[in-house]
């Protein structure tokens, strides 16, 4: 298995942990610190467990984004039948 290695940047003059260069040059920006050291952690790798747990996770996170846009289709389309009807019935006043 391939061992992974995450950098980790931290502020010289404030000890801030950052995950990635561009929140360095961020924080950089913002607090005009200009002084940064890296570390280099190694990253466990899931356990199969971990990683089914992750899964089931994303799974339900897209499982629940999918009913989300379901329903608002169906009521979108409720609304453009009743809007439908509505009009409908407006002309038939008029033809009355
Ligand atoms: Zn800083």
């Amino acid at each position: 298995m391939a061992v992974v290695y995450t950098v980790t940047y931290i502020g010289g003059s404030c000890g801030k942990l950052l995950k990635s260069e561009n929140e360095v040059q961020l924080h950089a920006t913002r607090s005009g610190h200009t002084n940064f050291s890296e570390s280099t952690e190694e990253v466990k790798p899931l356990t199969e467990e971990e990683k089914k747990a992750q899964l089931d996770k994303y799974c339900r996170s897209v499982a629940k984004i999918i009913i989300n846009i379901s329903m608002r289709t169906q009521y979108m389309w409720y609304i453009i039948k009743m809007e439908y009807r509505r009009k409908r019935r407006k002309k038939r006043f008029k033809l009355i």
